[in-house]
């Protein structure tokens, strides 16, 4: 399980996949976990859409990078979609395949979902889900949950140490180790670190990046997460943001850059949000290594 991985040797090295929204996307997916299993991460995560369309996919997904790739697999959960039912049916399907690592998550609302069908879920919030899970019975050997963290505070939190308290009893609910928020900036990383170590939290907390590949991504990315766009990175997008090829080559290094700092500062992990791109694992593995 995940959370008997070593950290002596260094950063852990991680990534993010998701299942094709069409069906036509869903035989390239396994190509590409093909590839990034050639690089022998540590483990590798697969989202999973609040709305609940996905799941069945996500179920082969995780399966095949289990059982046919013989690498860690952690399943995205959420509680919004998720029930004490679909819960308890979500792990046992899990359990089945063998896979015993999940990301708790509440997971934001879907665009089609009502105020009432959003404020109505059974688990509040991730924690709640991990209180839950931990009261089942269910031994540690038989189950390693990771939770979300926000470097730059969760967009809902008032401030930085409000959310602190609330991962805080993540953590204390039973959770294994914290995946971050992306972030352009490693000093903003460094100094939630701090704050978190100086409030209590003890667990692993594994560093999130994504690599920019083309300019139109920055914006979006930057909408769902928050998160802020250092000048250096902001002028990349200006400057190659017309020539698809340099504007990649540009982002990837950019972040390799940055998953190099991370290393040598002494993280405990690097977790690429790969979005199904196995060049950017490629990339970042490699140099890090
Ligand atoms: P929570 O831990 O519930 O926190 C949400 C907010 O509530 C925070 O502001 C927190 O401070 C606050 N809070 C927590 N507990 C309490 C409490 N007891 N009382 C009051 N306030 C509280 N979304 C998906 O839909 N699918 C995915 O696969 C997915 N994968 C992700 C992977 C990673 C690594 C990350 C960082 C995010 C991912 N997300 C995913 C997005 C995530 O669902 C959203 O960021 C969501 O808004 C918050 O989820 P959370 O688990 O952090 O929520």
């Amino acid at each position: 399980m995940i959370k008997d991985l070593s950290y002596s040797n260094g950063s852990v090295l991680s990534c993010e996949i998701f299942p094709p929204k069409k069906e036509a996307g869903f035989p390239k997916v396994f190509e590409v976990i093909d590839r990034i299993a050639a690089l022998n991460p540590a483990f590798i995560s697969v989202t999973y859409g609040a709305g609940g369309s996905n799941s069945g996919k996500q179920l082969e997904i995780v399966d095949y990078i289990q059982n046919a790739k013989k690498i860690e697999a952690l399943a995205h959960i959420t509680s919004v979609g998720y029930d004490k039912n679909a819960l308890e049916a979500g792990l046992k399907n899990f359990e089945d395949k063998g896979i015993y690592n999940v990301l708790a998550l509440r997971g934001d609302r879907p665009k089609d979902m009502t105020d009432e069908q959003y404020d109505s879920r059974e688990f509040e919030h991730a924690t709640d889900m991990v209180k839950y899970m931990r009261s089942t019975g269910r031994t540690n050997d038989k189950l390693c949950i990771a939770g979300a963290c926000y470097p730059e505070k969760h967009s809902e939190a008032p401030d930085k140490l409000t959310d602190i308290f609330h991962l805080k009893e993540k953590q204390n609910a039973g959770t294994d180790f914290f995946i971050s928020q992306l972030f352009f900036e490693n000093t903003l990383f460094y100094r939630f670190l701090d704050l978190a170590e100086k409030n209590g939290i003890e667990i692993p907390i594994h560093a999130g990046i994504m690599p920019i590949t083309d300019s139109n991504q920055l914006g979006r990315t930057v909408t769902l997460s928050g998160t802020s766009v250092p000048k250096k990175l902001a002028d990349i997008c200006a400057r190659y943001g017309d020539d698809p090829e340099d504007m990649k080559k540009a982002g990837i290094e950019y972040a390799v850059n940055q998953a190099v700092d991370l290393m040598t500062y002494g993280v405990s992990g690097i977790h690429v949000y790969a979005m199904n791109k196995p060049e950017l694992c490629e990339a970042i593995f490699e140099a890090v290594r």
